[in-house]
């Protein structure tokens, strides 16, 4: 889907993974949000840990609103161990302040606990967009992959976590989930505690009418939005040989399909690049990332076609 690059509205800028004293972070939300604020972001959502040990935090970043800037309320969520034994941790954006808490304690599985898979369902029918967290960093599997149904997208990249254990990555699952027929989009985040320089290195560029946390929700749930370190995407045309990427300034544009096939076009300031698709013939889904001569990059969400 890239109609939304010509749709009405414009792009709003936004981190969707955060922190603050309410959990583990060491900045008040207040101060979380006044950076953000002050740094260019449109908008934000403070996502504590939701823990028993911190009281099941959903911060009220209301009064944070105000002169163009916007927040969405939302919580990391746990519950429930993956395989290796760790607790999950799935980002839920656009939970009402009233979710009911899962019995979790602290960080670690605890008996008779909700699953992971259950909680993101239960967050999704609550309203919430739903991304499965850092899943390098998780050491998640492909069975924990796949048993959240009910998620929208994958954290293709986690700036804390390329910043504390440089496992920033779920392009891995990512592109296994997308070759296993399943529609997920992917966000870029920086899950900033502040304890490390670990914040305003991944954003999402979201197009919506307004910069409101409905309007804003409901273009993160139709996948009506890129993820960004730092170039922009301002166009995307599929046609059956070639696809045509209009961008700011960029060295590198990778198309990247199912299995190995990728094809890759590189050059000098290059905004409107064109990269044929060849290789993807097999391919029922494409992505498309882009690279500056900074090495920053941004990341489409996968383009479904007919083949
Ligand atoms: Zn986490
Ligand atoms: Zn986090």
């Amino acid at each position: 889907m890239t109609d939304f690059f010509d749709a009405p509205g414009r792009f709003w800028r936004g981190n969707l993974h955060t922190h603050s004293t309410l959990s583990d972070g060491i900045l008040e939300p207040a101060e979380v949000c006044r950076r953000y604020r002050a740094e260019g972001y449109d908008f934000m959502a403070l996502t504590d840990h939701y823990l028993g040990m911190y009281g099941y935090p959903i911060a009220d970043t209301v009064p944070m609103r105000g002169n163009g800037f916007t927040t969405i309320l939302g919580a990391e969520l746990h519950s429930g161990a993956m395989e290796n034994g760790d607790l999950w941790h799935i980002l839920a954006v656009g939970l009402p302040a009233d979710f009911t808490a899962p019995n979790a304690p602290h960080f670690r599985p605890v008996a008779d606990q909700e699953t992971g898979p259950e909680l993101a369902a239960r967050a999704v029918a609550a309203g919430a967009f739903v991304a499965i967290a850092h899943p390098q960093w998780s050491g998640l599997t492909m069975n924990d992959a796949r048993s959240i149904e009910a998620a929208h997208a994958v954290e293709i990249y986690n700036h804390g976590c390329a910043m504390g254990c440089d496992r920033p990555d779920g392009a891995h699952t990512l592109d296994l989930l997308l070759s296993e027929g399943k529609r997920l989009n992917l966000i870029a985040t920086d899950d900033a505690h502040f304890s490390e320089p670990d914040h305003f290195g991944g954003w999402v560029m979201v197009k919506a009418e307004e910069n409101t946390p409905e309007a804003l929700l409901a273009s993160l749930k139709s996948g009506s939005y890129y993820s960004s370190q730092g170039p922009e995407l301002r166009g995307i045309e599929v046609g059956k040989t070639t696809v045509r990427v209009r961008t700011s300034a960029v060295s590198s544009v990778i198309v990247q399909g199912r299995a190995s096939a990728a094809t890759a076009v590189h050059g000098h300031s290059m905004t409107e690049t064109e990269v044929r698709l060849d290789r993807f013939a097999a391919s029922p889904w494409i992505r498309i990332s882009v690279i500056d001569r900074a090495g920053k990059r941004a990341w489409s969400n996968a383009i479904w076609r007919e083949i």
